[in-house]
């Protein structure tokens, strides 16, 4: 069961203002994907590799699919073969393993390179140091199957909206900076993917590009199924 008002109300809010909304169907089964589908939604997140190699095959191959959760570089040859987006992107070497599958599969991957924003040590992704070391790698070594589409981050679990705040700022901030002085040749470098269902609102008002929605739109999940 989807909640359909509240997706409908979410996708006109968010094409009004421009910004990518990526339905988060982990765990969900595929009868709700499909129904979303059905109401004219295309890019899905999946944060399992094995989840996603088991409903990729079910669903129609007009689904553009999102890798969203942390991604062992030994299972990137499971989804190379159809994935669009990955959003974890946090080491040098995932990045390579990318390319390198990407290429055996004669296709092209978009990659976000995740930052770590929020102050909780959990949360993956790069510090800005090592970022700009990656992007230095890159310049020498350029990538022709992994396209470094944008970066990616996720704000502190907290009640505190001045916090988020400044944390999805500071991912802008970064984003301009990286654009400007590194990338200002590239035109793929264009994504900022931040906001969930508990922080997309603020995430947008600090200049998302893509929201990453699941349970506001098929409700609460069950891990235990
Ligand atoms: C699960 C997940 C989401 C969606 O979370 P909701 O709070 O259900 O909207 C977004 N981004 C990432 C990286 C996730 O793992």
């Amino acid at each position: 069961m989807i909640l359909k008002e509240n997706y409908l109300a979410i996708r006109k809010e968010l094409s009004d203002k421009n910004v990518q909304l990526i339905t988060v169907s982990k765990t969900k089964p595929v009868d709700d994907l499909r129904e979303l589908f059905l109401l004219g939604q295309k890019a899905f997140g999946e944060n399992y590799v094995q989840e996603l190699v088991e409903k990729q095959p079910q669903l129609s191959s007009e689904i553009e699919w999102h890798f969203i959760g942390h991604l062992q570089s030994n299972k990137v040859k499971m989804i190379a073969p159809f994935v669009h987006t990955i959003h974890a992107v946090d080491s040098f070497s995932l990045l390579l393993e990318i390319e390198k599958q990407a290429a055996k599969c004669n296709r092209t991957i978009n990659c976000l390179l995740q930052i770590h924003i929020a102050d909780e040590a959990t949360k993956f992704g790069l510090t800005e140091n090592e970022l700009l070391e990656i992007l230095e790698k890159i310049k020498s070594m350029p990538l022709k199957h992994a396209v470094i589409d944008g970066l990616m981050g996720m704000a502190t679990f907290t009640e505190d909206e001045s916090k988020i705040e400044n944390e999805f700022r500071l991912l802008k901030l970064l984003f301009e900076k990286v654009k400007n002085d590194f990338l200002k040749s590239e035109k793929s470098f264009q994504q900022i993917s931040m906001g969930m269902s508990s922080d997309y609102k603020i995430a947008v008002a600090q200049g998302s590009t893509m929201v990453r929605i699941g349970s506001l739109i098929f409700g609460e999940r069950n891990y235990q199924q």
